[in-house]
């Protein structure tokens, strides 16, 4: 079934998106602060709308895809009372899962529906249409926005109830991050042994050290060639957005009272790391701030 969908957000992540919805026979109405976004979604086929609020009053279903939380909300605080009775509103953002929780609330309280469905996959994902969706919310909102999840992404989980897509997001992160440390610090301790790269990183690959960050985003260059070490440390997955989930998962480590000490230490050192990286290296660069920090 074609819907009329409003989508919020169209950055990096949502451009692409949005693009995918239409190309999928949706009619698809966007908004952006960014006059310029909105131009570019214009040509993929997206009808531009002066505002949000012009955007979702004819909409089934409203799309967000913002950076955090603080924008989340304030737009369904903008929204709520502008959208049709029973409206599904859709979060794709990734965001604190509190605030998730907030913002189901809030649009239930308004009569509205909610899903959060954050996504894994990056921009090569959402220009692809291969993202994966983690969703929290009700089975029906879930199989209601099913398909045009599915129109954006290769694969869809329902998590559970509100907030459980961003806790898997977030979950799912950190073990990256964490994974990604571990095998970089492995490879410089292997340099300081004389151990060659691609023997590390035969042994490892195809031993119980074989993870995603060694044997697809491997950070040294050469064992993998298409992972970004081999590309100069182009993103890939930049080192500021996952210095921003692993923020995410700290906050919810702390407020939670779980006792996770690598998980902290790896928000820590992608805090420090991306302050030099930003968007500009791929996450795996950090293994070269490690190789410093040794004095090689
Ligand atoms: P982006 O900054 O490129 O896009 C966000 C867009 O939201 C911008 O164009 C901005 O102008 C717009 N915006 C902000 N407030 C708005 C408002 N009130 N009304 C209308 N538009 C508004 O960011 P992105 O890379 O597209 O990421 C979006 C979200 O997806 C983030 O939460 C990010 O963490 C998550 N994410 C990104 C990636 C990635 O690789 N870029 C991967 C997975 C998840």
């Amino acid at each position: 079934v074609n819907r009329t969908v409003a989508f919020v957000g169209l950055g990096h992540m949502g451009g692409p998106m949005a693009a995918n919805l239409v190309k999928a026979g949706h009619r698809v109405i966007g908004h952006d602060l960014v006059p310029s976004a909105v131009e570019t979604a214009a040509v993929a086929g997206v009808e531009p709308a002066a505002s949000a609020a012009r955007a979702v009053a004819e909409a089934d279903v409203v799309v967000s895809m913002l950076p955090a939380g603080r924008h989340v909300l304030g737009l369904y605080d903008d929204l709520l009372t502008a959208a049709r009775p029973g409206t599904l509103f859709a979060d794709c953002s990734t965001i604190d899962v509190a605030d998730a929780r907030t913002a189901h609330e809030r649009a239930l309280a308004a009569g509205m529906r909610a899903l959060d469905a954050p996504v894994s996959g990056g921009v090569v994902g959402a220009e692809a249409a291969t993202l994966t969706f983690m969703a929290g919310g009700g089975a029906a909102e879930f199989a209601e926005a099913r398909p045009l999840l599915e129109a954006m992404g290769k694969k869809a989980v329902h998590c559970g109830g509100p907030g459980a897509g961003q806790a898997a997001k977030i979950c799912n992160n950190m073990i990256l991050g964490i994974s990604m440390i571990a095998v970089s610090e492995a490879f410089v301790l292997g340099e300081s042994l004389g151990l060659s790269h691609q023997a590390l990183y035969d042994v490892a690959s195809t031993a119980s050290g074989q993870c995603w960050a060694l044997s697809v985003n491997c950070p040294v260059p050469g064992p993998v060639p298409s992972s970004p070490a081999g590309h100069g440390y182009r993103p890939g997955f930049a080192a500021s957005l996952m210095a921003k989930d692993l923020r995410l998962a700290a906050n919810a480590v702390r407020k939670g009272g779980v006792h996770a000490e690598l998980g902290m230490r790896a928000a820590e050192l992608y805090a420090a790391y991306a302050e030099r990286a930003g968007d500009t290296e791929d996450f795996s660069g950090i293994v070269r701030l490690i190789r410093e920090q040794s004095g090689e």
